[in-house]
C-alpha cells in the first residue's frame, strides 16, 4: 500500500495500465548502399501505420468526444498524405545514407524551426502538428508504443504526470481511476478528475516504479492510497468500502432539490458547479448544482491547433447558457498558462508559470483573443443568465483595461444589430493576495467577487500548488488565508455586492461552516461535492456558523482551528 495525495474521491478496483514516458533512441549512424531500400520499406510501412491509428482515434474521438476535438487528427492525417514531406523524407534516405528514423527526425525538425520562425500563427500552428506526426511516424519506425487516452477495456491508469488535457479526454466509461508520481490536489488535473468522478491519488512519487502493466489495483480516492495487488482479505475490505461508499453518495443526492439553507432559515447561500466543458453540465444538474460558478473557457482552447472561433465559441457558450438556464453562469474569460498550456500559441519557456504570462496578464497583451472572446459570451448572453469574470486580477487597472475591451466589444455588436444582455453582470476572480487586500479598491469597477483559493493559497503561503513535496504546507486553513478571505466577503457587502468562492476549498468540508459564518453568499465547486457540503449547511443554525467563523478567526494554528470545527460540528450533531 503506497499513500499519496486524494485527488479525487471513490474507491475503485481494476486492473493496471502503465503510461510509462518512451525512450525514443534515434539511430544516426551510417547506412550501407544494400540497407538503403530497407529503410526506405520500414519508414513507408510505418507511415502505414500511423494513418491506421490515426483513422482509429480519429473515428473514437469523433464518437466520444464530439466532431471539434476530433478535427486535430483529421489535420495530422493531412500531413501523412502530403506528397511533398514524404518525398523529402524519402531523398534524404537515400542521398544521405541514414536511417528512416534518423531522416524523419530531421526533417520534421526543420520543418519545426522554420514554421516556428514564422510570425504567423497558423503556421506556428502547423509546427506543432508536424512534430505530433514525426514523432508519433518515428515511433513507429522504432517499433514503440504510441499511447493514447482511448482505450478498449476498463484500466486504472498509473502515469508519471498527466496533463488537464490527458484528463479532459479520459472516457469515464473505460478509465475507471488513475494514479500519477507527481501532481497537487488543486493541479488542473486534480481538479478535471473531480469534475468527472473518476477517483484519483496523485504525488504518489514513485507508484509508476513499483506498478507493472496488468496488475490488480485498487485506488482509494477518498483518503488518497493505492493497493498494488492487494491479498484477498484486503480485496474484500475494499469491495465493502466501495459499496458503502457508493451507499453514501446515493444517499446525499437525495438532497438534491432541498435549498442550501441554515437549519434555523435564516441564511440560504447558493451552491454551484465549477465546469471545464458542456459535457460536465449534466454533473451539476444531477448533483444539485444552482448555477454555475465558473466555467473554465481554457478547455475549448485546448486539444486542437488553432484559436477557437468566434463562432465555435458562441455555440460552446450557448449549449451551456441554454442548458443552465435560467440558472446563472460565471464564464471566465481564458485563463491559459501555469499548469494549461496551448501548443499553437507562442508561449515563453518560464521559470515561474503560475506567477508568469498567463490569464488576463496574457489576455490583455493579446486583446484581439480577448475581443473574440467576449463578443462570443456576450452573443451567447440572450440565451440565458450569464455573467462574465477575469482571472489572475491583482489591481483595478486590469479591470478597467479589459472592461475597455468588453466595451468595445458591445459597441460592435450593437453596429452591427446583434443582441446581447444589456445588464450582464461582470466580476473577477480575487485570487491574488494584492487583490484580496484591497477588495475595497477593486469591488468599485465589479458587480462581483468570486475567490480562487487554489491560487490565493499557493501565492499568500508560497507554496507552490503543483508540489508534491511541500502539499502538507498547502494550509487552506491558514489564518492569513481566513483572513484574506473575511476581508473580501466584507467588502463586497459593504459596497452592496456579493462574493463567491470557486476555488477547491468551497467543496472542503472541514471549512464550511467557517465560510458560511463570514458570509460567503456563493459556493462553487467541483459538482460530486455539493451534496455533502449542502448537508453541513443545513445542519447548522446561522448563529452556530458565525460562531465557529469567528472562533477560527481568533486562532492561531491550522491544526486547532480543523479540530475546533470537528469538536463544533460533534456537539451540534
Ligand atoms: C483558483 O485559483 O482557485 C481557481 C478557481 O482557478 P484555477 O484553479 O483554474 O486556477
Ligand atoms: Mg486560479
Amino acid at each position: 500500500m503506497i499513500k499519496g495525495i486524494a485527488a479525487s474521491p471513490g474507491i475503485e478496483i481494476g486492473k493496471a495500465h502503465l503510461i510509462k514516458p518512451q525512450q525514443v533512441d534515434i539511430n544516426t549512424e551510417a547506412v550501407i548502399e544494400e540497407n538503403i531500400d530497407g529503410e526506405i520499406k520500414r519508414f513507408d510501412e510505418a507511415v502505414g501505420l500511423s494513418k491506421l491509428q490515426l483513422k482509429q482515434i480519429k473515428e473514437k474521438a469523433e464518437k466520444e468526444l464530439g466532431a471539434d476535438k476530433a478535427e486535430i487528427f483529421g489535420a495530422h492525417l493531412m500531413i501523412l498524405e502530403d506528397p511533398v514531406f514524404l518525398d523529402e523524407i524519402v531523398s534524404k534516405i537515400k542521398t544521405e545514407s541514414i536511417t528512416a528514423d534518423n531522416a524523419t527526425s530531421q526533417v520534421v525538425k526543420n520543418y519545426v524551426e522554420i514554421f516556428n520562425n514564422l510570425e504567423d500563427e497558423y503556421m506556428k500552428e502547423r509546427a506543432a502538428d508536424i512534430k505530433d506526426v514525426g514523432e508519433r511516424i518515428v515511433k513507429n519506425i522504432l517499433g514503440v508504443s504510441t499511447d493514447s487516452f482511448i482505450f478498449s477495456e476498463k484500466v486504472i491508469i498509473i502515469a508519471k504526470d498527466l496533463t488537464p488535457s490527458d484528463t479532459a479526454q479520459m472516457d469515464k466509461d473505460k478509465v475507471l481511476a488513475f494514479a500519477t508520481d507527481m501532481g497537487g490536489r488543486t493541479s488542473h488535473t486534480a481538479i478535471m478528475a473531480r469534475s468527472l468522478e473518476i477517483p484519483a491519488v496523485v504525488g504518489l512519487v514513485d507508484i509508476t516504479e513499483k506498478v507493472q502493466d496488468g496488475d490488480l489495483i485498487v485506488i482509494d480516492g477518498n483518503k488518497g492510497i493505492v493497493s498494488i495487488n492487494p491479498d484477498e482479505t484486503t480485496l474484500k475490505e475494499y469491495e465493502t468500502l466501495k459499496r458503502d461508499y457508493m451507499e453514501y453518495r446515493r444517499q446525499l443526492k437525495e438532497l438534491k432539490d432541498l435549498p442550501a439553507e441554515t437549519g434555523d432559515k435564516l441564511r440560504r447561500v447558493e451552491l454551484s458547479a465549477n465546469i471545464g466543458t458542456p459535457r460536465d453540465v449534466k454533473g451539476a444538474i444531477e448533483n444539485g448544482a444552482e448555477g454555475v460558478g465558473l466555467y473554465r473557457t481554457e478547455f475549448l482552447y485546448m486539444d486542437r491547433d488553432a484559436l477557437p472561433t468566434e463562432e465555435e465559441q458562441f455555440e460552446a457558450y450557448r449549449e451551456v447558457i441554454e442548458k443552465m438556464a435560467p440558472r446563472p453562469i460565471i464564464i471566465r474569460t481564458l485563463d491559459i498558462g501555469g499548469d494549461k498550456k496551448l501548443s499553437y500559441l507562442d508561449m515563453p519557456e518560464e521559470l515561474n508559470p503560475f506567477m508568469g504570462w498567463r490569464a488576463i496578464r496574457m489576455c490583455l497583451d493579446r486583446p484581439d483573443i480577448l475581443k473574440t472572446q467576449l463578443r462570443a459570451i456576450l452573443r451567447a448572453s440572450i440565451y440565458g443568465n450569464a455573467k462574465i469574470m477575469y482571472p489572475m486580477v491583482s489591481g483595478s487597472e486590469e479591470v478597467c483595461r479589459a472592461n475597455a475591451i468588453l466595451n468595445e466589444a458591445k459597441q460592435e455588436l450593437k453596429a452591427e444589430g446583434i443582441s446581447f444582455d444589456e445588464n450582464l453582470e461582470v466580476g473577477i476572480m480575487v485570487e491574488i493576495p494584492s487583490a484580496a487586500v484591497t477588495a475595497d479598491i477593486l469591488v468599485k469597477e465589479v458587480d462581483f467577487f468570486s475567490i480562487g483559493t487554489n491560487d490565493l493559497i499557493q501565492y499568500t503561503l508560497a507554496v507552490d500548488r503543483m508540489n508534491e513535496h511541500i502539499s502538507h504546507l498547502y494550509e487552506p486553513l491558514h489564518p492569513a488565508v481566513l483572513r484574506l478571505i473575511k476581508n473580501v466577503i466584507d467588502a463586497s457587502h459593504k459596497a452592496g455586492k456579493w462574493t463567491g468562492m470557486c476555488g477547491e476549498m468551497a467543496g472542503d468540508t472541514s471549512a464550511t461552516a467557517i465560510l458560511l459564518g463570514m458570509g460567503l453568499d456563493e459556493f462553487s465547486m467541483s459538482a460530486p461535492s455539493i451534496p455533502q457540503v449542502k448537508k453541513i449547511i443545513r445542519s447548522l443554525t446561522y448563529e452556530e456558523a458565525q460562531h465557529i467563523a469567528q472562533k477560527a478567526l481568533s486562532m492561531d494554528k491550522p491544526e486547532d482551528i480543523r479540530n475546533m470545527v470537528e469538536q463544533e460540528m460533534e456537539r451540534i450533531r
